[in-house]
C-alpha cells in the first residue's frame, strides 16, 4: 500500500496496530509533506467541508450537519460576482477581464465598509455551483457583520436580490486549497476549497489606506460610538495603572507610600 504513492495522497483514515508501522507511514506523510492532521472525512456528525468553507457541494441535502453560527465575524454574499470569462461569447483579454473583477472588489469593499470594519474581503473563482461568484466578508465586530447580513438581504447586486449569511469561516488559511496557491491543483475550478481571485497590491493598499482615513475621521467626529460599545476609551484610561502596579509586586501600598509622601 504504501509503495502506491497515487492512493495515498487520498486523505484517509490508517488504523496504525504497531509503532512500526505507525513509523513507516509518518515517514511517508512527510516526504510528501502532508500534514498528520484531522481529515475532511473524519467527523461523522458535522460537514467539515461546511465548517471550513463555508459552503459544501451537497448544500441542504449534504448527510452531515451544517451547523450555522449564531454570531460571526465572516459572512458570505453567495454567487454575487459575475464573471464575465463565464459568459459563452466572451471576448475580453486577461488585463480587461482583471479590470472588470477590481471594479467590482472595489465597489464590494467600499460597501461593506459602510456596515463596519473590514477585515479581509475575498472572492472565490471557483466554478462549482455552491462557490461560484461568492464573497466572503470578515468584519472586525460580530454585530457589524450580523447587521450587513440583515441589511444585505434586503438588497439587490446587478438585478439580482443579494443573498447573504453568518458564515462559520474563521480561517482563510484552512478555506483555501494549498495546492491552488502552489499553481499545483488538477481539480481547476472545481475544487473544493477555495482558489482565491487575487487583488492588485496597489488596490489592496488603496482600499485600506482610504478605510484607515474613513475610521479616523469617524472616530474624530462621535467619539461616543466607541464608549457605547463598552467604554473602551475609559477602559484604556485606566489600565497602564493597573498593569504598573501589578509589575510591581506589592503594587497598591508602593503608591499609596509615594503618595503619602
Ligand atoms: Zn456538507
Ligand atoms: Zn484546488
Amino acid at each position: 500500500m504504501l509503495d502506491d504513492k497515487k492512493s495515498n495522497l487520498k486523505w484517509q483514515t490508517i488504523s496504525l496496530a504497531s509503532t512500526a508501522l505507525r513509523r513507516q507511514v509518518s515517514a511517508h506523510y512527510r516526504s510528501f509533506r502532508i500534514r498528520l492532521t484531522p481529515t475532511p472525512t473524519q467527523d461523522k456528525v458535522n460537514c467539515s467541508f461546511y465548517f471550513k468553507i463555508g459552503a459544501c457541494r451537497h448544500g441542504e441535502r449534504c448527510s452531515r450537519k451544517h451547523v450555522k453560527p449564531n454570531f460571526s465575524q465572516t459572512i458570505l454574499i453567495a454567487n454575487i460576482y459575475q464573471n464575465p470569462a463565464h459568459e459563452p461569447n466572451c471576448t475580453l483579454a486577461e488585463s480587461q477581464l482583471q479590470e472588470h473583477f477590481e471594479l467590482f472588489y472595489e465597489d464590494m469593499y467600499v460597501e461593506m465598509c459602510k456596515y463596519g470594519e473590514v477585515e479581509e474581503l475575498n472572492v472565490c473563482d471557483n466554478v462549482g455551483d455552491h462557490l461560484l461568484g461568492n464573497v466572503y466578508v470578515m468584519f472586525k465586530f460580530e454585530e457589524d457583520a450580523g447587521k450587513a447580513v440583515e441589511a444585505l438581504n434586503d438588497r439587490f447586486f446587478a438585478g439580482r436580490p443579494v443573498w447573504a449569511e453568518l458564515s462559520p469561516v474563521t480561517d482563510f488559511g484552512e478555506a483555501c486549497c494549498r495546492q491552488y496557491e502552489n499553481s499545483e491543483c488538477n481539480r481547476g475550478g472545481l475544487c473544493n476549497f477555495m482558489h482565491l481571485k487575487t487583488v492588485s497590491r496597489s488596490l489592496r493598499r488603496e482600499l485600506a489606506e482610504a478605510q484607515r482615513a474613513s475610521l479616523k475621521m469617524k472616530k474624530h467626529e462621535g467619539g461616543d460610538r466607541d464608549r457605547d460599545r463598552g467604554g473602551r476609551d475609559r477602559d484604556d484610561d485606566r489600565d497602564p495603572d493597573r498593569d504598573r502596579d501589578r509589575r510591581r509586586g506589592s503594587g497598591r501600598d508602593d503608591r499609596d507610600d509615594r503618595r503619602r509622601r
